[in-house]
């Protein structure tokens, strides 16, 4: 079977009946079983999505099909599918069963996607590169010897070496958008609160968002419109209405924009390739007729510190529920009470969650919290102004997505302040709160591929869509 290059590809020829829901699942399940050395899955649900698939051309046979209607997605290893393990590649988490589905989840089973199973990411979302799974590190498709990029490493790769239309993963500085720019895909963190993270597991919740992969904008559209929105069982999302971006995204905009870029797209120490691809789509978005401008952005030096002290902090609190008590894994060499904490959590988390959880709970505790933790709540705030000021003036913010491609694996595992530098592009959008995609923008000499992000403003998913899909017009 071809590999689709999206949905509405598939949906055709499942209209015309040229193939079924089952022959898609067999051909995700072959192509999951030849690449298994990428480390991509931890589960395939294979015989459950073969009879789900089953059910499925019932329904499309019938005209009862759901919107989805043979989507095969992939769900990064922290969100909640009920009846199924979850473990946020994290050994602390062994044998741990959901009890429920998250809320996006449970979207997407209602609208008759077909989960086909659960993949490799960082453990607890904590990284850049893949390499803090329990599981093992998951492998670039292109080049083996690389990082596919973290932390949903595994989703990223399943995309780009269709072994599923579209995945779900989290983004809280950078996790959709920096493994999809190493993998030659579509990644969308949407507005922090667009969609419910319910059944997400927590890492930092003031950031965390649930992003969506695919190759093509139109996917990321309508997995979007139907995942969004309100939830009651997650008091932090919002309340706008969902629009319908999948339609509205044919429909165009064709007004000219205003496109600021950063200074730092000049700057030496990004790769020159990523800097030259990009600046080949702001000339071409300058000869249509776009105005494009370079902005300064003032408190550049600050944002990586700030997420880094913001997440940790939370996370060093979201973590401390992880004690061996009532489920995951348990010590067996404790003597006491105090002793079963500590060993559980000692021999459970791995090395780089147990460095965020010290960095954070050192930044919360009582002789440091002002000096660091509420120093850090107001950079952010100034942070989210300045960007917001910006985009009073411009539609959207255009930037590197990472400032090199795929790097080697082991490249940075010894030096954990480099592997944080790699977030320097990511975070920002996370930090205020704004929507941002990442989108395929040519390749480096070595072949692998580059992202370019663009940021737009609060609850604009319609136009950073539409814009991303005129970019990705411009550039074939
Ligand atoms: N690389 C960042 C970190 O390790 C982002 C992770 C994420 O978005 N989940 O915190």
């Amino acid at each position: 079977m071809k590999s689709y290059a999206s949905f509405r590809e598939i949906q055709n020829d499942l209209q015309r009946g040229t193939i079924s829901c089952h022959d898609l699942v067999r051909h995700y399940l072959s192509n999951i079983d030849e690449k298994a050395h990428l480390n991509v899955f931890l589960s395939v649900y294979a015989d459950e999505a073969l009879s789900r698939a089953k059910e499925i051309d019932h329904k499309i046979k019938t005209g009862t099909a759901g919107k989805l209607a043979g989507l095969v997605v992939g769900l990064k290893d922290v969100l909640a599918y009920k009846d199924h393990p979850l473990q946020a590649s994290s050994k602390i988490l062994n044998g741990f069963i959901s009890q429920y589905n998250a809320t996006a989840v449970q979207r997407l089973l209602d609208a008759d996607a077909i989960i086909i199973g659960r993949q490799n990411c960082d453990e607890f979302a904590m990284g850049s590169s893949n390499e803090n799974s329990a599981f093992g590190p998951v492998l670039n498709d292109i080049d083996n010897t690389r990082v596919p990029g973290g932390s949903s490493g595994g989703s990223a790769v399943a995309v780009m070496a269709d072994m599923c239309q579209v995945s779900l993963g989290s983004d809280t500085g950078g996790s959709v958008r920096q493994p999809a720019a190493f993998c030659g895909v579509v990644g969308l963190k949407p507005t922090y609160s667009r969609i419910s993270r319910f059944g997400l597991v927590a890492y930092a919740s003031s950031f965390d968002c649930i992003g969506i992969f695919s190759k093509s904008v139109e996917d990321v559209a309508l997995v979007l419109e139907v995942i969004a929105g309100a939830d009651e069982f997650d008091s932090t999302v919002s309340l706008q209405p969902v629009q319908p971006y999948s339609e509205a995204l044919h429909t165009g905009n064709t007004q000219k924009k205003r496109i600021a870029y950063i200074r730092e797209l000049t700057s030496e120490a990004l790769q020159p390739e990523i800097r030259e691809n990009i600046f080949r789509v702001i000339n071409k978005l300058k000869q249509e007729g776009n105005s494009v401008e370079e902005v300064e952005f003032p408190l550049m030096d600050y944002i990586l510190p700030t997420y880094y002290i913001l997440a940790t902090a939370e996370a060093s609190s979201n973590l401390s529920r992880f004690d061996g008590v009532r489920y995951g894994h348990r010590s067996e060499r404790t003597t006491d009470l105090e002793s079963m904490y500590k060993k559980s959590r000692s021999e459970g988390f791995g090395k780089e969650v147990q460095r965020r959880i010290l960095l954070g709970t050192f930044v919360l505790s009582a002789s440091y919290y002002d000096a660091y933790y509420t120093k850090a709540q107001k950079v952010r705030r100034i942070i989210r102004e300045k960007t917001k000021e910006i985009l009073k003036k411009f539609d959207f913010i255009v930037m590197p997505i990472t400032p090199t491609t795929a790097f080697k694996i082991g490249e940075h595992t010894d030096n954990p302040l480099e592997m944080y530098l790699a977030d320097l592009f990511s975070v920002q959008a996370n930090v205020v709160g704004l929507p941002a995609i990442s989108i395929p923008c040519g390749k480096d000499k070595n072949g692998l591929p580059i992202g370019l992000q663009v940021i737009a403003d609060d609850f604009e998913e319609l136009k950073l869509l539409q814009f991303s899909k005129y970019i990705i017009g411009l550039n074939q």
